[in-house]
């Protein structure tokens, strides 16, 4: 577990930074009650990833939507951000956060607050229609239906995060690619630097001369080559003490 001289000096970095930048993956959003995907406890246990294939979805997407509505619609409607978004959001608001690179597709930081978000793999509370394009919130769409149909035309609606098969946003890709090399300071949160392209953001940051500051339950890819502070515990937990430490 992670000692009070590792949260002192994370304060104390976070707190001199020049331009800090947030990287984050499924942990980031255990504690809120979405779980990640792989992982003893992870989403594909359960159900088949085969759901989020793009050419399956676009021929049976009455085989595929009930379960891809259970999941992102059903389950993530429950869940509100923890310490972990909240401490980010505190960041952003305190001028000091400059954007949060994140791999979730949960819509959690900006529940929290932040601004500056850049969605790498999307996000599932907007759907797109594949037919005409136009994207719609979910909030405003009955989504406890067969199959989702666009309102203009009866298009079928996909939610606007990537499946298996598509490539990432490359305005996110750009975005995420100028923060990389503009951070002197990246928190890494939850994330395990397996999913590409995306854990390339953090190795992109490192390269450009940024120090690192790892929060997870466990070691990650990242931990031995990149990371310059391992803060090992729950992301809102930890994210809670950096906080305190901070206001004190
Ligand atoms: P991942 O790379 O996102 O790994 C999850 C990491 O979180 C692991 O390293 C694990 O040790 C760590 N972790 C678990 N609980 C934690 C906690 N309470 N505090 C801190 N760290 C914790 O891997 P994945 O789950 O296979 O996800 C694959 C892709 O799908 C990623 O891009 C991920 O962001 C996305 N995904 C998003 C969501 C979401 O939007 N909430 C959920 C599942 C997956």
């Amino acid at each position: 577990m992670t000692k009070d001289p590792d949260i002192a000096r994370a304060a104390e970095m976070i707190s001199s930074a020049r331009y800090l930048t947030a990287f984050t993956g499924a942990g980031v959003s255990v504690e809120s009650g979405v779980p990640p995907f792989r992982g003893d406890k992870g989403i594909w246990n359960n159900y088949d990833p085969g759901i989020l294939d793009l050419s399956r979805y676009r021929s049976y997407p009455e085989e595929s939507w009930p379960v891809v509505y259970e999941i992102f619609y059903r389950n993530f409607s429950q869940a509100h951000p923890n310490k972990a978004h909240l401490f980010l959001s505190f960041l952003e608001e305190s001028g000091r956060l400059k954007s949060v690179i994140t791999q979730n597709i949960d819509n959690l930081h900006q529940e929290a607050g932040n601004r500056e978000v850049i969605e790498y793999h999307g996000n599932s509370q907007w759907l797109a229609c594949l037919y005409c394009g136009e994207r719609f919130w979910s909030g405003d769409l009955n989504l406890s239906v067969q199959v989702p149909r666009c309102p203009n035309e009866g298009g079928l609606l996909k939610p606007d995060f990537i499946f298996f098969g598509e490539t990432i946003p490359v305005d996110a890709s750009m975005r995420a690619n100028v923060e990389a090399e503009r951070t002197d300071l990246m928190i890494l949160i939850g994330t395990t630097g397996e999913v590409m392209p995306a854990a390339m953001v953090p190795r992109r940051a490192k390269n450009s001369g940024a120090s690192i500051i790892e929060i997870n339950i466990a070691e990650t890819n990242y931990t031995e080559q990149l990371t310059d502070l391992f803060l090992k515990g729950k992301a809102g937990e930890i994210c809670g003490m950096i906080h305190r430490e901070m206001r004190r």
